[in-house]
């Protein structure tokens, strides 16, 4: 009886680091890249929840390094790039993907909460990237993928603060791409819709309180924005993430793609 070999993992041999790991989309993403054959190291700042993340990597047979960061620390970020580069001996693959969300109206929008979401949304990603890009320079390798949002692409009420750092991720996205495109890296954002994740969890129960709606009808303000009616799954983000890590993918950087059911088409 003849036996069909098994096919390489398209990412066998990738070394991966993806933040905000520790649940949610990042979470999602670092399985996924796992199961595509993807050595994967974790951030985020909560350790046990990194801990139940690598050891679900590690169930899919591959290796999982943590490391906690507050990615609004350069400090931080350094010896996180520094440990995972060494845990791993280099990086193929950066997702950026911690991030927070909240609104706020504009006329008593808080000037904290201003300063704090453009520190974890937009500058945490330029600390990260400036840490690790050096190290996919050195090897002439290179996938980073930033995961954005729609808000990227539109404005929308209460969600100044935002929707201004996803719109400043895709500049950043633009031009590193344009930058580093002789070293043959890659960078893209992904911009998701609303997805079923503790983020929109929180997102849900804002609009409960502030308009004592229940928690159906809550929701159904949220999907109502999308013409499939529906929230997105944190594992359709985590595929199209895999998708843009493949060494085939080399030909797509610059871009910027949703994952919204529609909602959004340019
Ligand atoms: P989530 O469930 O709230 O998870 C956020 C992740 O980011 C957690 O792992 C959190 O871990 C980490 N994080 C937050 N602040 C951090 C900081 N200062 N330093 C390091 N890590 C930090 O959110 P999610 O829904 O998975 O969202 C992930 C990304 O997708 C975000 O960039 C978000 O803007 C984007 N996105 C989400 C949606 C959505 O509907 N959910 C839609 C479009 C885009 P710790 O708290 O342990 O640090």
């Amino acid at each position: 009886m003849s036996t069909t070999p098994a096919a390489t993992p398209p990412l066998q041999q990738r070394r991966a680091v993806v933040t905000g790991a520790s649940r949610g989309i990042g979470r999602a993403i670092a399985l996924a890249l796992a199961a595509a054959g993807a050595d994967v190291a974790l951030s985020a700042r909560s350790q046990a929840d990194l801990e139940q993340v690598a050891a679900e990597v590690q169930a899919l047979g591959r290796r999982a390094l943590i490391h906690t960061c507050d990615v609004t620390n350069p400090t931080e970020v350094a010896q996180m790039a520094a440990a995972v580069i060494e845990g791993l001996g280099g990086v193929d693959i950066l997702v950026n993907n911690a991030g927070i969300s909240a609104s706020h109206r504009f006329l008593d929008h808080p000037d904290e909460a201003w300063h704090n979401m453009l520190a974890i949304n937009l500058t945490g990603i330029y600390y990260v990237t400036k840490a690790i890009i050096p190290t996919m320079v050195a090897q002439n390798y290179g996938r980073i993928i930033n995961i954005a949002s729609i808000a990227a692409k539109i404005g929308a009420r209460y969600l100044v603060a935002y929707s201004t750092t996803k719109h400043g991720v895709i500049g950043l996205t633009r031009s590193l791409a344009a930058e580093f495109v002789s070293n043959n890296i890659t960078v893209n954002a992904i911009c998701p819709g609303y997805v079923d994740t503790p983020m929109t969890e929180r997102s849900v129960s804002n609009i409960m309180a502030r308009t004592g709606m229940s928690e159906e009808k809550a929701l159904a303000a949220l999907t109502a924005t999308t013409p499939q009616q529906r929230l997105i799954e944190s594992e359709e983000v985590a595929d199209l993430t895999v998708f843009l890590a493949l060494e085939n993918s080399k030909g797509i950087t610059g871009q910027a793609i949703n994952v919204d059911g529609g909602a959004v088409m340019y």
